[in-house]
């Protein structure tokens, strides 16, 4: 298995482990069985399960303590590429509809998460997308024109207008109103698995999918635990995993992030709104429900979760220059909130597809596998599109958007 997290993330590192569940310990019949209950495949279990179809979810591990355990859990229609960059690889229509589907997205999260009635930490947020210097106030501007002329409700910030909100140096910005989110991805992948399993779902942790074998009826998945499942269809939300048996459609790609003590208030941070920046590498921030901030990104295709920098040279000192690096940086930024305290330093390792969007649905050559390959910035909005998708396409429907994600764009 890939590892994907070093240290202790926030979410799994603070909360208890709410529901702990057996290992596969029998040979198991079900309609459909989803390997990996990361955010990927708890929503997609929860989707399928919600509409009548009975799931059988696995994992090698714990739920949630992949990648799902470390993510920032940033929900937004931003995607890694902004509208010009994705306009360029994929046409307008096309980025348009990709932005369009992540505010869907982000919509049907805050459905369930309602629907749920559990704290999950979802909050809506508005979020603020900048450029701290001047040469890039001019992509700025085109890139806010795009965005109003496709009835996105984006404001833009001048560095005058800006220093009325923020207390960090900015030469222009898109303040985008009301379509961003953060939410507590552990709780949210726990409270999803726990209301499909009230509902007949079966879940096993500690049980991983070794060998897999599909035929004209279905498909085999033997087990670690030395049992079998069988099913008509399985979903392949193994993260990282999937990723790499899918020949590479996503590369590792690995975020840093530190987590402040709570702190006293948010003076000089507008509305608490997701912030990000246009640097290459990025830097983000969020705010958690109990006053902490959360920063993250500086991100690396070299150095993986454990700070082996390029496969060879294990250098935590790596990993500590990156935490010091966003300490620094929110200090900086963060003038007006005194007392600013690191208490978690941790990264973790996503993926990175070449045109920041997932690969979901069939691929050819693997019949009776749904692949939902959910990585990247967006990684869990993009779960939550996969969701759908995969439960339309097992029930025999057309699913919205599913060409902006599928295999045959490779
Ligand atoms: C540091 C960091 C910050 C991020 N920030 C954001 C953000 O702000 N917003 C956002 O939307 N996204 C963000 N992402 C991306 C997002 O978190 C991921 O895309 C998402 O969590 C992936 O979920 P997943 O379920 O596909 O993968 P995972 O959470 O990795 O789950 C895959 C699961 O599959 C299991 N598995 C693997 N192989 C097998 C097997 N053979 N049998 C059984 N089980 C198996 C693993 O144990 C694991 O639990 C971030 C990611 C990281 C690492």
């Amino acid at each position: 298995m890939i590892q994907t997290v070093t240290g202790t993330p926030y979410w799994t590192g603070a909360a208890k482990i709410p529901s702990q569940y057996s290992y596969l310990a029998e040979d198991i019949e079900c309609e459909i069985a989803v390997v990996g209950g990361g955010i990927a495949g708890a929503l997609c279990a929860f989707q399928l399960q919600q509409a009548g179809i009975g799931t059988v979810l696995v994992d090698t591990g714990l739920f949630g303590f992949g990648s799902t355990g470390a993510s920032s859990s940033i929900l937004q229609y931003d995607i890694d590429y902004d509208l010009i960059g994705l306009k360029e690889l994929i046409g307008v229509d096309k980025a348009v509809r990709a932005y369009r589907a992540c505010i869907r997205g982000l919509d049907e999260i805050e459905k369930i998460t309602k629907d749920l009635g559990a704290n999950v930490g979802f909050t809506r947020r508005d979020s603020f997308y900048y450029s701290p210097s001047e040469c890039g106030e001019d992509a700025m501007k085109k890139e806010y024109l795009l965005r109003r002329h496709h009835d996105f409700p984006v404001e833009y910030l001048d560095n005058v207008k800006a220093a009325d909100r923020f207390s960090f140096r900015v030469e222009a910005g898109i303040y985008s109103t009301g379509l961003a989110g953060e939410i507590d991805p552990y709780r949210f992948t726990q409270a999803l698995i726990s209301d499909a399993v009230s509902i007949g779902m079966r879940a096993f942790e500690n049980t991983s999918v070794e060998v897999v074998t599909p035929d004209l009826a279905g498909i085999s998945l033997e087990t670690s635990t030395h049992h079998t499942i069988r099913a008509k269809r399985m979903v392949n939300a193994t993260g990282l995993s999937a990723a790499k048996e899918a020949r590479g459609v996503a590369q590792p790609r690995t975020t840093f992030c530190v987590v402040t003590a709570p702190v006293a208030g948010f003076e000089g941070w507008h509305n608490r709104c997701i912030i990000r920046d246009n640097g290459s590498p990025y830097i983000y921030m969020r705010t958690l429900p109990d006053d902490r901030i959360l920063i993250g990104g500086l991100d690396s295709r070299v150095i993986n979760a454990n700070g082996i920098f390029a496969r060879v040279m294990n250098t935590p000192a790596i990993l500590q220059r990156k935490y010091d690096m966003l300490e620094n940086k929110l200090v900086s930024m963060m003038t007006d909130i005194d007392n600013i305290l690191i208490e978690y330093r941790f990264s973790g390792t996503s993926g990175d597809t070449g045109d920041g969007l997932p690969y979901i649905g069939s691929r050819p050559g693997y019949p009776n596998v749904l692949y939902d390959i959910c990585c990247g910035s967006n990684g869990i909005v993009f779960a939550q599109l996969g969701a759908d998708i995969i439960r339309d396409l097992y029930l025999g429907g057309n699913a919205t958007d599913m060409d902006l994600f599928s295999f045959n764009r490779l």
